[in-house]
């Protein structure tokens, strides 16, 4: 099969095999130029494994501190004739680059937010491993059905309080224009903060203190984006704000109640980035196009590797420094005011005329087309490839 990419509206419907290999491999080569560590986690759960933010955690633990890595992902697989999601593939390129290196990895194909799952992800820690030290919470869905009632509930992308009139970039048509955003009611703030908010951290951790496989000094962070004045309306202080902040509440309840096996929670604030869940948000790919223009001339652009290499370094430590709402922050090189004020700059001039020119949109799309495999120099896009592959 010749596989190029097709693209609708916010989502690439297909991926590359190869491509999303050469993604996998060059994180991989990232966190091993910067060193091995010998002192961290040797088991690690990594929920919401299989790309960009948990993708780069799976990898820092395993290549960065030769860990075991228990993953779970919700991934489609290819069949004969359809290409598997960008997540299969990138699942099973590191199990053939974990196995190369002698590292033990498990992956768990499934709804993370199921007791099944969770009884099933037990099991695997009771066979393999015995405990584990590290759990990443890095899922991003669109949906949850809730385990107790079998509720469905789903998550928006609204303002709070007010309408809000902003600018946004159409990637489809190559169009910048305003969009209008009507608040959310209550029950749509509720949905979203069911969905994304701190519930199912808990009952994970709930989960896996009953099954009695939590180490002693075990960590767990989940992640968020708190961004700043540009995305709060649409982020920070929208519906998908509201389910963050229910993190921060998760984070001490997962404290004090796990204490016995002094347990540290964090959430870990990281940085806007192209990835399939920041692509969906409004106003993001306009934003993100922005921000990477001005990192990159500050020389301070990062992507997932190196934001989740970095928040190790913070997360693995006894005593990190944290805000006063006890989260690390991975973000000050974008939240900064200097770099802010440059980005609010480019923000108020932008228009569909000089857009290309003033943002790096090519940087985006590049990396946009990369998450599904797609804008590799290292690949040939015209060769015939088996779309099959497994872990
Ligand atoms: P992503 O879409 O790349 O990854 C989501 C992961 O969740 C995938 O592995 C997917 O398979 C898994 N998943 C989704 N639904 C699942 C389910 N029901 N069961 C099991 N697995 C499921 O998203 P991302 O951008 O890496 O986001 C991860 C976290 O990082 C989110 O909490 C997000 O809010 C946060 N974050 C993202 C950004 C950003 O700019 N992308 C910035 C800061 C924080």
């Amino acid at each position: 099969m010749i596989i190029k990419p097709k693209i609708r509206g916010f989502i690439c419907t297909n991926a590359h095999p190869a491509g999303c290999a050469q993604n996998v491999s060059e994180q991989i080569a990232y966190v091993k130029a910067q060193g091995a560590h010998t002192d961290g986690p040797k088991n690690v759960l990594v929920l919401g494994c299989s790309t960009g933010y948990g993708l780069a955690s799976r990898i820092v633990s395993a290549f960065g501190y030769g860990a075991n890595t228990l993953g779970v992902c919700f991934e489609k697989a290819p069949t004969e004739r359809k290409t598997g999601t960008a997540g299969w593939y990138n699942t099973a390129a590191f199990h053939s680059e974990a196995s190369s290196a002698d590292l033990y990895a498990k992956t768990i194909n499934g709804d993370a937010f199921s007791k099944e799952l969770k009884t099933d992800v037990i099991e695997a820690i009771k066979q393999d491993l015995g405990k584990i030290d590290l759990v990443i919470y890095s899922l991003a869905a669109p949906r949850r059905t809730d385990p107790e009632t079998g509720d469905v509930y789903k998550s928006t992308l609204k303002p709070v309080g007010d309408t809000y009139t902003t600018k946004t970039y159409d990637t489809d048509k190559d169009l910048i224009h305003d969009v209008t955003l009507e608040p959310a009611n209550e029950d749509e703030i509720f949905n979203t903060v069911k969905v994304m908010g701190g519930e199912d951290w808990e009952l994970w951790l709930d989960a896996l203190a009953e099954a009695d496989v939590l180490a002693e000094n075990c960590t767990t962070t989940a992640y968020t984006y708190i961004g700043k004045e540009l995305t709060w309306p649409i982020y920070g202080h929208a519906t998908i704000g509201k389910a963050k902040e229910d993190l921060d509440r998760a984070a001490a309840s997962i404290i004090a109640k796990h204490q016995n096996v002094n347990c540290k929670a964090y959430v870990s604030s990281l940085k806007a980035l192209v990835t399939q869940a920041s692509s969906a948000i409004p106003v993001m790919p306009l934003y993100i196009s922005l921000i990477y223009k001005v990192m990159k001339e500050e020389g301070t652009h990062e992507g997932c590797i190196e934001q989740i290499h970095g928040l190790f370094d913070l997360l693995l430590q006894a005593s990190p420094e944290t805000d006063a709402q006890n989260r690390l922050r991975m973000d000050g090189k974008e939240t900064n005011d200097a770099t802010q004020a440059k980005i609010k700059a480019l923000w108020d001039q932008v228009t569909q005329e000089n857009f290309h020119e003033i943002s790096d949109y090519a940087g985006y799309h590049s990396e946009f087309l990369k998450l599904f495999g797609f804008d590799f120099d290292a690949v040939d896009y015209d060769a015939d490839v088996s779309p099959l592959a497994d872990w």
